[in-house]
């Protein structure tokens, strides 16, 4: 028995999607509309190494899934659209509200939409596409994945800042942590591949992409992780600070007579690699830039790794040692200079690092005698969503048929 399981990622004008067979894991098709609401949009299509795009007005996002839709069916990837067994969607931000991914229902639907104060970019797209597909799928299982539910088992001395208690009490500020989906999957995927529980593993993962999150995850469960209230917080990225002083910012806004959306830009939009470097925002660039003899890329790169070795080093405290190191998102699972700037000098934690292994891009890249497993492990947020259609969404509806240990 196999499932066809949808897993969606709805943004303001594109909408990700991947149709997946499970328990196989089988990838049937996967793709992306982009432009939404513009004349020219772009409609991408891959079936394995086959690949189908074309430019075509799309009004908006019904429109999207219904041209998505109907060309599963025109290119025989599904008869019907009976053949497409549960919907998961990603979700940016589930408060405190939603400790693990739900069914979509009225009610948990309204509870998404009110959490959009807390995610004002995102939650409002991913409720947009989650009503869309209600509308032309009216019967099929549906499940919310939420970026920041892994996240709900941070204690509250992990999760609450030192400002006056009302904001947390009464406005919710607290840290929320995102890439949960992404964090998950990577650790699970350790367990399987090194046949260690998670239950007994102190793991750091580092999720380095154009965003940047460490997770702390202890007995598979997380108990710290970098990104805050919002997903500027933590370590420095492709084009976001990271953790800076507050302080800077008022006093920014006064000498530069800059608003709070301008300052907002400052931070999410022209820091990280690309403020310190001035070169780019994407870490190959900045390491051509390096080797050319760019000083301020060079400087952009060591303060990279560093602020990432000192968070995975109070991560290495509170868990009272580690065992696994996992490096996943594009700069994680490619960029070997990154992965070795950040494990340099760690033998004194029992861990080092085999240049050649890393070189290749290993799935295991210690050293014969490093106590700590050091894993590139490719992330697979489309995959963890549709495990969890398999687990929440399929199990209530057919319950006879799932089997969760494949799933
Ligand atoms: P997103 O967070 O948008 O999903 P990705 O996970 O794809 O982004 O990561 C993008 C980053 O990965 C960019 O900074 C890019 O330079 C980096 N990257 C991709 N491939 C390589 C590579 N071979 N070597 C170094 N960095 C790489």
């Amino acid at each position: 028995m196999s499932y066809n399981i949808m897993a969606i990622n709805a943004g303001s004008s594109s909408l990700k999607f991947q149709l997946l067979s499970l328990p196989q894991g089988e990838v049937r098709c996967q793709g992306i509309i982009e432009r939404i609401g513009k004349a020219d949009a772009s409609f991408t299509l891959k079936v394995i190494a086959e690949k189908w795009q074309e430019t075509l007005p799309v009004n908006d996002h019904h429109h999207a899934v219904t041209l998505l839709l109907d060309k599963l069916i025109a290119l025989r990837i599904i008869n019907s659209l009976q053949d497409i067994d549960g919907v998961g969607h990603r979700v940016a931000h589930g408060g405190e509200f939603f400790k693990d991914s739900v069914n979509i229902t009225d009610d948990t639907l309204a509870k998404i939409e009110q959490l959009a104060e807390l995610a004002p970019l995102h939650n409002p797209v991913n409720v947009l596409g989650i009503k869309v597909f209600r509308q032309l799928l009216p019967t099929i299982p549906a499940v919310a994945v939420f970026d920041t539910a892994f996240h709900q088992t941070l204690e509250a001395s992990a999760f609450l800042y030192p400002l006056p208690f009302r904001y947390y009490q009464e406005l919710g500020v607290r840290r929320y942590g995102f890439h949960g989906t992404s964090h998950k999957f990577v650790s699970q995927t350790l367990a399987e591949k090194t046949g260690i529980p998670l239950s007994a593993l102190r793991v750091v993962s580092c999720h380095l992409g154009n965003g940047c999150s460490i997770c702390a995850i202890q007995g598979g469960k997380s108990v710290n992780t970098s990104m805050g209230f919002t997903p500027q917080s933590g370590v420095m990225m492709g084009t976001r600070s990271g953790d800076i002083d507050p302080s800077i910012l008022p006093w920014v806004a006064q000498r530069e007579n800059k608003t709070p959306q301008q300052l907002n830009l400052l931070i999410n939009n022209e820091s990280g690699l690309l403020g310190v470097s001035g070169v780019s925002n994407d870490y190959r660039d900045v390491e051509q830039a390096a080797d050319a003899g760019h000083q301020q890329a060079a400087l952009a790169l060591t303060l990279f790794a560093e602020r990432i070795r000192a968070t995975i080093g109070s991560y290495v405290l509170q868990m009272g040692g580690i065992d696994a190191l996992i490096f996943t998102g594009g700069i994680g699972e490619n960029a070997v200079r990154a992965r070795a700037t950040i494990c340099k000098n760690l033998g004194f934690l029992g861990l080092t690092v085999d240049d050649q292994k890393n070189a290749e891009n290993a799935t295991f890249i210690h050293s014969d005698s490093s106590v700590v497993k050091v894993a590139v492990i490719n992330t697979n947020e489309e995959m963890m969503i549709a495990q969890d259609v398999m687990r929440i969404g399929l199990s209530a509806s057919h319950p006879q048929n799932v089997c969760l240990s494949e799933a």
